[in-house]
């Protein structure tokens, strides 16, 4: 099969950091072309829109949308309009009814359309899936704090409305947690903080539960410096699960037991060009349905401003 001509759209750090090598070593893709206000791509076609690109290039068929999720919602309707395939970075959209919608046009266009979570193809998440799979749950708890100075130094629209604030990493965790469990569970309380100056939350704590009653909670913090955490721990009847380095390591009982090559980004493009070759979309909203939740049922805390 001839490579699937790909265009990326909103070059910044993600681009740079994993889909230009992810796509380098993907036979299953060419990528042709560009669209990005200031980032290109040495060597391959710049556009500064969309619209300018498409109307260009109309042999493209299908489009990375890596631009913050606010302004991913008018990008995916240019490109399914089009009738191209669309890979959509995390989170898939700044609202849960705009990537249904999405849904809904890509069905209607024949194309595929893809919400990419990297984190559920970090080495170890479906050794951790499949533990918890045949060993009753007791507890779980994820722990997720970085320092945002360090991973996301003046990126200002992830403190606007849509940026989702912590939640940007934090829902890596969920998209972990949606993958893992055996059963779904469903915020029961949180509690957001947000910094006076800003309009999205720099911390949440959250519970989570079902009809089982599982004791779940979630403390995501983007003010930790030193040693950082992307841990999900588990007690179960069969022994302690801890999935380590944002889904990189599984222990159990402390024991490594599970460890395997970083591939996020190249199996999110083996998935897509599945999905492509099978004439599917692969467009689980999950993680993001629990982000509105928290916004919806947290209480709101206010506490010092922050300063990048
Ligand atoms: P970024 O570098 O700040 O933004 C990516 C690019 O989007 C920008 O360089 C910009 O390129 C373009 N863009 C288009 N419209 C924009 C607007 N109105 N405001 C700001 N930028 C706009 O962000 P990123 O870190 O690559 O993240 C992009 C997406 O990838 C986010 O959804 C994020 O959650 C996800 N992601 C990021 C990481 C990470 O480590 N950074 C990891 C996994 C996923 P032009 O100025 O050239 O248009």
């Amino acid at each position: 099969m001839a490579p699937i001509k790909l265009a990326i759209v909103g070059v910044g750090k993600i681009v740079r950091d994993q889909h230009l090598p992810a796509i380098a070593g993907n036979g299953d893709f060419a990528l042709v072309a560009t669209a990005s206000r200031h980032g290109t791509v040495d060597g391959v076609p710049a556009f500064k829109s969309i619209e300018d690109m498409l109307a260009a290039m109309p042999e493209i068929e299908a489009v990375s949308l890596c631009m913050p999720p606010q302004f991913r919602y008018e990008a995916a309707l240019t490109a399914l309009n089009a009738g191209k395939h669309v890979f959509m970075e995390k989170p898939p959209g700044a609202t849960i009814s705009e990537v249904e919608d999405l849904k809904r046009i890509a069905a209607a266009q024949g194309v595929s359309l893809f919400a990419s979570w990297h984190s559920r193809y970090a080495p170890a998440v479906e050794a951790a899936k499949d533990f918890l799979a045949a060993s009753p749950m007791k507890s779980l708890f994820i722990n997720w704090k970085e320092d945002v100075r360090h991973w996301h130094p003046g990126q200002a629209w992830i403190w606007e409305p849509g940026g989702l604030g912590v939640f940007d990493p934090g829902i890596n965790a969920l998209s972990i947690l949606t993958h893992i469990l055996p059963k779904p569970v469903f915020i029961t309380e949180a509690e957001l903080e947000f910094p006076e100056n800003r309009a999205a939350p720099i911390a949440a704590s959250m519970r989570f539960s079902n009809a089982d009653k599982p004791d779940v909670s979630a403390e995501f913090d983007w003010r930790q410096t030193g040693p950082q955490s992307w841990d999900i721990e588990a007690e179960t009847e069969a022994g302690k699960m801890r999935l380590a380095d944002g889904g990189g390591k599984l222990f159990i009982d402390g024991a490594l037991a599970f460890e395997g090559p970083i591939m996020e980004y190249p199996n999110l493009y083996a998935r897509f060009a599945e999905i492509v070759t099978a004439g599917v979309s692969d467009c689980d909203i999950a993680p993001l349905t629990h982000v509105a939740d928290a916004f919806m049922l947290g209480r709101r805390k206010i506490v010092d401003a922050f300063h990048d």
